[in-house]
């Protein structure tokens, strides 16, 4: 078995699997391997998330989110044409529960724009139109791109592709970072990589520090909760609120999935550890410390409202706030309808930490052996085929 590769990925999320692929497509000769800690790849937020291909106007045009979440949502949209994988191409309306919130709807339409996306701003009467039980106040935009797909079938087929284009996918092999010698330790022994690659997502900044990466920033992880609403009329396309601005959260909203269900969330609770998923799964102490280390500093002297935002989504636990929440964007919104909550995701979210300030956009840290993805929050799923494309571009240019 090869311990020396010219390219070894940790992680097989999208990132890590598309690279993966990028990289193979590119040097048809290189050997590639990837690393997954799980059994099987997409067990965390790739396979965990809302499923929704992003448009792109929530994110200023300077970021990195601008760049990729168009064009990767057109080239996931043609990906599951080609491959025959399912699609709901449903929309998706933003709506303002106030007059201070159109003058963010009217950011929003401005920030589409120059990103170059469909943004459409519609009358109360057309919202109703398209989606009869929509709540707004005077305007709503709507987003005839935005759609839902299933990310458990993509990464399943993007999985079968690269390992058909010669990566060895090396399940149930645990990264624990470098060691000295520039060698990578694993739970299966020591690798010695032409060029290593973090995609590790909730892990990605402990092993890009062992690199001598990722100094400023840790992994706050957020916790998305979702419920299953059972109504009498389901919605027909995705309700979105207008965000806060300030953290790169979205609020409870309504997403149809790619069957035809409606969930109410995600919230974004923070987590105490790392895979905090529900109970004491996950659970580690050191963490532990860490993450509440991490929130006292934001609640004391983060440059957000981060003492209100944990306290109002930890009220989400309960299906009557949430269904509350849910109601101010949408009519017929009844605890009684939800019930069934959907299985959770957890975002990677990156803290700057000399800031306090929740990190909004893309990071890539490395150099001539290695690269680090940090903050691969959402749409990372919908920007995955650029995404990766640019990562091999850093790679190739941190080389030269
Ligand atoms: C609740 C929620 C909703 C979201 N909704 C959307 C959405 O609708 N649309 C969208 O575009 N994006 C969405 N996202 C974001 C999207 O899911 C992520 O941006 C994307 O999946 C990140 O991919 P990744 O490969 O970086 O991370 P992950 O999918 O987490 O992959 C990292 C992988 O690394 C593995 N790993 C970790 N540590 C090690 C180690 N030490 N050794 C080996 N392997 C390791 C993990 O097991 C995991 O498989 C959402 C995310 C969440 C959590």
């Amino acid at each position: 078995m090869t311990t020396t590769p010219d390219y070894l990925i940790a992680g097989g999320g999208v990132v890590g699997v598309t690279t993966a692929l990028t990289l193979k497509q590119r040097y048809p000769d290189a050997s590639v391997i990837l690393m997954e800690k799980e059994s099987a790849c997409g067990q965390h937020a790739s396979g965990r998330n809302s499923g929704v291909l992003h448009a792109g106007f929530y994110y200023t045009a300077d970021s990195l989110k601008a760049r990729f979440t168009r064009i990767g949502n057109q080239r996931m949209t043609a990906y599951c044409k080609e491959k025959g994988l399912a699609i709901n191409e449903c929309g998706k309306l933003v709506v303002a529960k106030n007059q201070e919130e159109l003058e963010t709807l009217e950011t929003l339409k401005q920030r589409g724009e120059a990103n170059g996306i469909d943004i459409q701003e519609i009358t109360v009467a057309e919202a109703r139109e398209m989606e009869p039980r929509v709540r707004t106040h005077e305007r709503a935009l709507f987003s005839p791109t935005t759609s839902s797909v299933n990310p458990a079938q993509i990464m399943a087929s993007l999985e079968k592709e690269a390992v058909a284009l010669g990566v060895e996918v090396r399940t149930g092999v645990h990264c624990q970072g470098r060691v000295h010698g520039g060698r990578v330790r694993t739970d299966d022994g020591d690798m010695t990589p032409g060029y290593f690659i973090n995609a590790s997502g909730l892990q990605a900044d402990q092993i890009a520090r062992t690199f001598g990466f990722s100094e400023k920033y840790r992994i706050l992880p957020f916790k998305g909760l979702y419920l299953y609403e059972d109504a009498p009329q389901p919605v027909r396309m995705h309700i979105y609120p207008v965000p806060d601005l300030r953290n790169p959260f979205l609020g409870v909203h309504y997403t149809v999935t790619v069957d035809h269900k409606t969930k109410l969330g995600p919230t974004a609770i923070p987590c105490f550890w790392r895979e905090q998923y529900g109970g004491m799964d996950g659970f580690d102490f050191n963490e532990f410390l860490g993450m509440a280390w991490r929130q006292a500093n934001l609640v004391l002297f983060s440059n957000f409202a981060f003492k209100r935002l944990a306290i109002e989504e930890s009220r989400k636990y309960s299906r009557r706030v949430m269904a509350s929440m849910a109601g101010v964007i949408a009519t017929d919104s009844r605890p009684e309808n939800c019930r069934v909550w959907a299985k959770p995701g957890i975002r990677a979210q990156l803290v700057e930490t000399a800031r306090n300030a929740l990190v909004n956009d893309f990071v890539i840290e490395g150099d001539h052996k290695s690269l680090h993805v940090l903050n691969a929050v959402s749409p990372a799923f919908t920007c995955s085929f650029p995404f990766a494309e640019h990562i091999v571009d850093e790679i190739e240019r941190l080389r030269a």
